[in-house]
């Protein structure tokens, strides 16, 4: 199959990251006699740098033109007094919208080698398999008006959270056919005893779930599914959430499984799919060469399924990260006092290496 992607480093540890992904992907490529067309593109501060544009228009235009993207991540702490427009996150969320990406899936599962690096207790975290489904075009982050007003020392600040009953249940059903293919569970979480958007959320999910009669749907308030997330972390199955909630609820749960630096994510809907890890550009450790690239070896392995149906080859890069986990293999953020700690280089090295002896095995069972 060809492969024709547009891979964007972005910002910070986002092409330390995504070089890891994508020698992750060359193997896959070689073992299972795939193509790759890759073409690398500028997005968020690096883009502001080159073009002061945070998304240039050949990047939205490979974007369009590729079957996926692969995505480090965008941001620094350079343009943190620009205006909005003039912001790595614009070029983000912008990209978000072109793809018409309004489904994000966040996984959060539990490595079994890494139950010692939850910083919950073993027997809480043990078994913890969560599908993050955030609603990623809608709410907080894209609904107008928006604005600062005012001058200085009286000013006011404006964010308007807004959904459609088309957008809420486009979402839902992504939800319940996730569910269906898992443990046939899903959580709605709102705010529905404050906000109206809420309480529409609320009414629109429960009539899609009664065309999915096999899922048990239940709702929670966001600030108590917070507390449940790290007191039960194993009841969760489809979370199901808005924008905003499902940002912060998704972080928690990288806390939860032992690092931010885990968790990938797929963002479809739309004709290309978006692949990113979870994390952000993180600043303080950019260029250290000690980024934990799991989570963006991971969204390569959900892209694989989502936007190729290449089962075999997720599956596989799944089983590397797990058997180079189950070695020991630990960056920094992962290493804690019982393991030493490795590079982000070592870390794709051997994942690269576990990918290639899962090849050969897969390829001899086929
Ligand atoms: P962050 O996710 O970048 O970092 C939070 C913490 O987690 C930091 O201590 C960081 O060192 C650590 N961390 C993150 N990823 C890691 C990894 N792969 N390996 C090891 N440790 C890792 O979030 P932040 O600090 O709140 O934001 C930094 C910048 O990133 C901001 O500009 C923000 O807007 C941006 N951001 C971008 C995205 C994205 O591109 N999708 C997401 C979140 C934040």
């Amino acid at each position: 199959m060809l492969l024709k992607l547009t891979i964007l480093p972005g910002d910070g540890i986002g092409p330390e990251v995504t070089e890891q992904a994508v020698l992750v992907l060359q193997a896959i490529a070689n073992g299972f006699g795939h193509q790759l067309q890759l073409q690398h593109k500028l997005i968020g501060g690096a883009a502001l740098t080159a073009v002061n544009d945070p998304l240039p228009a050949d990047t939205i235009q490979a974007c369009l033109g590729s079957s996926a993207v692969l995505l480090g991540a965008v941001g620094s702490p350079a343009f943190d007094h620009n205006p909005g427009h003039l912001r790595p996150e614009a070029g983000l969320l912008r990209i978000r919208r072109e793809l018409g990406a309004y489904a994000n899936l966040r996984p959060a599962v539990l490595f079994p080698a890494l139950e010692d690096t939850s910083p919950l207790r073993a027997e809480i975290v043990r078994g913890t398999d969560i599908m993050i489904v955030r609603e990623l075009l809608g709410g907080t982050y894209f609904g107008q008006p928006r604005s600062i007003e005012g001058n200085p020392g009286s000013r006011v600040a404006v964010n308007t959270m807004r959904y459609s009953e088309s957008e809420i249940e486009r979402i839902a059903r992504v939800a319940f056919e996730l569910a269906m293919k898992r443990r046939r569970k899903v959580l709605s979480v709102d705010k529905a005893n404050v906000l109206e958007c809420s309480r529409l959320w609320r009414e629109v999910v429960t009539r899609v779930g009664k065309d999915y009669p096999e899922v048990k749907l239940g709702h929670q308030y966001v600030d108590s599914a917070a507390m449940l997330l790290v007191q039960r972390p194993t009841d969760f199955d489809v979370l199901l959430t808005e924008n905003m909630f499902g940002d912060i609820l998704s972080d928690q749960a990288g806390g939860v499984v032992g690092s931010l630096g885990l968790l990938a994510s797929a963002s479809i809907g739309g004709p290309v799919g978006l692949y990113e890890p979870v994390h952000g550009s993180a600043p303080d450790i950019a260029g250290k060469g000690i980024a934990n690239p799991l989570g963006a070896i991971l969204s390569v392995a959900m892209m694989l399924r989502h936007s190729f149906q290449l089962e075999r080859e997720a599956a596989c890069i799944e089983n590397a990260v797990s058997a180079v986990l189950s070695q020991g293999a630990r960056t920094p953020d992962l290493a804690g006092k019982s393991h030493a700690a490795i590079s982000t280089a070592e870390m794709g090295r051997r994942v690269v290496e576990a990918t290639r002896a899962s090849t050969v095995s897969s390829s001899a069972q086929a």
